[in-house]
């Protein structure tokens, strides 16, 4: 078993000592990789006090030997579930943790017919999740190339960007210049939106030409070694009105003070207001939609959530997004967003696109 995996599996053990000593069924496929190294899309890893078997089927025997040495790997046909659970009922262990979080319905009956009565479950969520919010030195150096990887593909792309050129065609590129960059692909699908569908957070590319005189709110990342980036950028193709430029600056504060507000210690919600008041005072705060970030790593979205009422303190090592916008119903949108390390000192952005206000 790899170092890294056996620290991983010792500071979950130490956490699972006080849910009386159970073991952890994890389903959850980034929470498995992350304790296992073991990639494939279908498995499910026991981790007991002495050992950890991971459940997978004939499709992965070669890979999960090869990725995860020192697990014990059982190899089944249909139902991991049944099959853990039927691992379960022979080896008679009393507590078991599961993810209600992760489980279905129809998965949780088929665990719990299959390990029988004797079992005793406790419902825990996010512990491994929480493990993940604190990156490593190894975790925060894939970060950082993935972040590095996006900067580079938003530099070129912004720059194919002008009238007559389709959401899509500029998606599509984002999408191929990253696996040109060694990416295993996109850590979600790049929203580019023109126009007054720059006014929608999360619109999906369309065959929409980009105009003259409108904004172009560009947000791409990469799966790099199986790490995500996320960066945004916006831009105008033309003159801008001076109320865009306003806007624009205002946001870019907004960004400013919450980096700013950084350092271990504070809280998620502190980060958010940092952001938000800025916005407010300047009459946006209304068109302020979402929140200010969120935690990144294996997955796009992961804990901490940095957003309103979110009283949990920010440890060294966490990388976050921050991303205020401003979204003007059939004006457009406005969002600059970068990584941040969180370090005792305060914010290291891994991210690096320019991002003085760029009229193309
Ligand atoms: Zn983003
Ligand atoms: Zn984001």
């Amino acid at each position: 078993m790899q170092t890294i995996h056996a620290n991983r599996l010792k500071a979950l053990r130490r956490l699972l000592e006080s849910y009386r000593g159970s073991s952890l069924l994890e389903t959850h496929l980034p929470n498995i990789y992350y304790l296992s190294g073991f990639s494939g899309d279908s498995g499910a890893l026991l981790v007991e006090p002495a050992s950890a078997t991971l459940f997978t089927d004939g499709r992965f025997t070669i890979q999960a030997k090869q990725e995860s040495p020192g697990f014990r790997v059982k190899i089944h046909r249909g139902s991991l579930l049944q099959a853990a659970g039927e691992y379960l009922h022979k080896n008679g262990r009393a507590h078991i943790a599961v993810s209600p979080a992760r489980l279905t319905l129809a998965g949780w009956k088929t665990l719990m017919t299959a390990a029988g009565k004797s079992i005793k479950w406790a419902a825990v969520d996010g512990l491994v999740e929480g493990l993940r919010s604190v990156k490593d030195s190894f975790e925060i150096e894939r970060l950082r190339d993935s972040a590095r990887l996006a900067s580079a593909v938003m530099n070129e792309v912004i720059h194919l960007i002008r009238p007559g050129v389709t959401e899509l065609e500029i998606a599509a590129e984002v999408g191929y210049r990253m696996r040109r960059g060694g990416a295993s692909g996109e850590s979600f699908e790049a929203i580019v939106a023109a126009g007054p569908r720059s006014a929608l957070p999360h619109a999906r590319p369309t065959t929409r030409q980009i105009g003259k005189n409108e904004l172009v709110v560009l947000d791409l990342g990469a799966i790099l070694r199986h790490y995500c980036s996320d960066l945004t950028r916006t831009v105008y193709v033309g003159r801008a009105p001076a109320e865009v430029r306003e806007w624009y600056q205002a946001v870019l504060e907004a960004q400013a003070a919450a980096r700013h507000s950084v350092k271990a210690g504070v809280t998620a919600e502190a980060v958010d207001s940092a952001a938000r008041n800025v916005l407010q005072s300047k009459g946006l705060g209304r068109y302020f939609v979402h929140s200010t970030g969120h935690g990144l790593g294996l997955e796009i979205h992961e804990d901490p959530r940095i957003a309103r009422g979110q009283k949990t303190v920010l440890p060294a090592g966490c990388v976050i997004t921050l991303e205020p916008g401003v979204y003007r119903e059939r004006v457009g949108g406005i969002r600059i967003e970068d990584e941040a390390l969180v370090t005792d000192r305060g914010a290291e952005l891994l991210t690096t696109a320019p991002k003085e206000f760029l009229e193309l």
